[in-house]
C-alpha cells in the first residue's frame, strides 16, 4: 500500500527586528493556522490500492466452492493482471494481485475440503506458492513505482498454473 501526501506548510514567522547584544523578548508562539483538511488534495489515496476488507476476503474465499472453480478464478485474475499491465495501467493490477494472492493462499484448503485427493495437495501447495512469489515480485515493483516487468515471470507463472490445472480431481 502506498500513500502520497502533499504537505502544506504554513509559515507564520513573526517579523522581528534584528537585535544584537541585548535581551530579547521571547518571540510569541508562531500562530500557524491549521491547513484546511479537504482543500487542495492535502492527502491523496490511490483508489486502486485500497486494502481489501475482511468481508471482501471472506466473500472471495466463499465463492471458491470447488477446485476447478478456484483454478478458473486463478486464471481470470492472472489475465486481469497481465492485461492491466499490458494496457499501460499497472495500478489497475493492484486489486487482482491482492485477490489472486488470497485465492492462491486458500487453494490447498479448497482442494482439501472439496474434490482433490490427498496425494495432490503437496503439488498444489508448491505450485500455488510459486505463483504467489512470482506475482509478489511484480506487485512489489508496481508498489515501488517501477516497471512491472510481467514478461519476466509470465512463462514461470504459466508453467505453475498448468501444474495446478493438471491436478487430478475425484
Ligand atoms: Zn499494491
Amino acid at each position: 500500500m502506498k500513500f502520497s501526501y502533499a504537505f502544506v506548510v504554513v509559515l507564520a514567522l513573526p517579523v522581528t527586528p534584528l537585535l544584537v547584544g541585548c535581551s530579547q523578548e521571547p518571540s510569541p508562539p508562531a500562530t500557524a493556522e491549521p491547513a484546511p483538511a479537504d482543500e487542495g488534495g492535502a492527502e491523496e489515496f490511490d483508489p486502486h490500492d485500497a486494502p481489501m476488507t475482511e468481508a471482501e476476503i471472506e466473500s472471495l474465499k466463499g465463492g471458491l466452492t470447488s477446485y476447478s472453480e478456484a483454478i478458473a478464478k486463478v486464471k481470470s485474475l492472472r489475465d486481469s493482471i497481465r492485461d492491466a499491465i499490458a494496457a499501460g495501467n499497472p495500478p489497475g493490477a493492484h486489486r487482482p494481485l491482492d485477490e489472486l494472492d488470497i485465492v492462491l493462499g486458500h487453494l490447498t484448503t479448497v482442494a482439501r475440503e472439496n474434490d482433490v485427493p490427498k496425494s495432490e495437495w503437496e503439488t498444489i501447495n508448491m505450485s500455488a506458492q510459486r505463483v504467489r512469489e512470482l506475482l509478489g515480485e511484480v506487485h512489489a515493483r508496481i508498489d515501488g513505482g517501477e516497471a512491472a516487468e510481467y514478461e519476466t515471470v509470465a512463462d514461470d507463472i504459466q508453467t505453475a498454473i498448468e501444474q495446478l490445472e493438471g491436478v487430478q480431481t475425484n
